[in-house]
């Protein structure tokens, strides 16, 4: 088959590379429809991410049919068309029965972390994927929703709910600022209109970014390039800050964005991956009773998500910003990596 394989950073080819083949009983094989390239991917490319081997193919995020099972599943069949979680969950250990998929303690990859597909194991940018712990890890897709609106699911969707609006606590009537629009900060935008806020403020370098979140249900926008982006997001409150702050860059300097404008006893939620050392004025925040929370995804959220979106409450196709054939993925990685200039968001490869 062919797949996407990591050659060492700044290095990647579309290869001819074996099949997979079942391992473990748990496993199933699927053949990919459509899959996807995240920020992350970039990461891993520039050496951000030194777990990653040579000889690694890539993607996290994906929709599959299934063409083998292995011995154990009986819920899935040959056929089935499934979603498949950026989070792999062995579903029995400690951290699977308390919805902490994210340090699923099974041994694929490694003890302790569930993002292992295009990471620790061979992941979704390929024609086909052994999926471990499938039956407690993939979402059969529902009639009425494609494999391109399941690609969103995989983590971004998850990623901007739980991470961002549930870890920072969105409740009705909140004013809700957003640092970052984009894929990632524009789900965060788009879930937390499920809480009932009053304001959604999507805060970017990117004026284009800011435009683009209002299509996603921010209510406001503010280009942080402004000199006053500081007072024009107080002003949208009642002077004292934002109830809920979001990262959704991955940088110090936005972090310290969302504890500028959080109101004393309101939430600040990072998602953001941080690469370098971040600072926290622990000394001048102490007084301000601010909760701060960060995390991995779990996707333990997809299901109800997968639900929303199959009711067509909330729009998964306002992602997808390029389309490509699976094979024409380096491409693809070109058009993504440009963002700012071609203004992609998801990009979506079928095959
Ligand atoms: P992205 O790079 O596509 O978007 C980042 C946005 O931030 C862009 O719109 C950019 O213009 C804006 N930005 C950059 N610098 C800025 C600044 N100084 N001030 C304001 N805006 C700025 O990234 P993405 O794919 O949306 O992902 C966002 C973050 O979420 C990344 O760090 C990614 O690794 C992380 N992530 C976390 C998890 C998790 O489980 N916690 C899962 C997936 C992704
Ligand atoms: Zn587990």
């Amino acid at each position: 088959m062919k797949a996407l394989v990591f050659h060492g950073p700044g290095r990647k080819s579309w290869d001819d590379v074996p099949d997979p083949k079942i391992l473990q009983p748990t496993d199933v094989i699927v053949k990919m429809d459509a899959t996807t390239i995240c920020g992350t991917d970039l990461h891993i490319l520039k050496g951000d991410v030194p777990a990653v081997e040579p000889g690694r193919i890539l993607g996290h995020e994906g929709v599959g049919t299934i063409t083998e099972i292995g011995s154990a599943v009986t819920t899935l069949d040959v056929g089935d068309q499934v979603i498949l979680s950026c989070i792999s969950a062995c579903g029995k250990c400690g951290f699977c029965k308390h919805g902490v998929h994210s340090h699923c303690l099974g041994t694929e990859g490694a003890s302790g972390i569930g993002w292992i597909f295009g990471h620790l194991i061979d992941g979704t940018q390929a024609e086909f994927v052994r999926v471990p712990y499938a039956e407690t890890s993939v979402y059969k897709l529902p009639t009425g929703v494609t494999a391109e609106q399941g690609v969103v699911l995989s983590d971004i969707l998850p990623t901007g709910h739980e991470i961002g609006v549930r870890y920072g606590h969105v409740k009705p009537g909140d004013v809700v600022a957003v640092v970052g629009a984009g894929p990632v900060g524009l789900a965060t935008i788009a879930t937390s209109g499920l809480y009932g806020p009053s304001r959604v403020i999507a805060i970017d370098v990117d004026a284009n970014r800011v435009e683009q979140a209002k299509a996603f249900g921010a209510t406001d926008g503010v280009v942080s390039s402004d000199s006053d982006w500081k007072e024009q997001v107080i002003a949208m409150t009642d002077g004292l800050g934002v109830d809920v702050a979001i990262e959704a860059v991955g940088i110090g300097q936005t972090f310290q964005m969302c504890l500028d404008i959080v109101r004393p006893a309101g939430n600040v939620a990072n998602v953001g991956v941080h690469g370098a050392p971040v600072q926290f004025p622990l000394q001048d925040l102490w007084i301000s009773n601010i909760n701060v929370s960060m995390g991995l995804v779990n996707t333990d959220t997809l299901g109800v998500l997968l639900a929303l979106v199959a009711q067509g409450r909330i729009d998964p196709d306002i992602f997808v910003s390029h389309r490509f054939a699976l094979g024409d993925i380096i491409e693809a990685y070109d058009v993504f990596g440009r963002a700012a200039e071609t203004k992609a968001l998801k990009v979506v490869l079928q095959a």
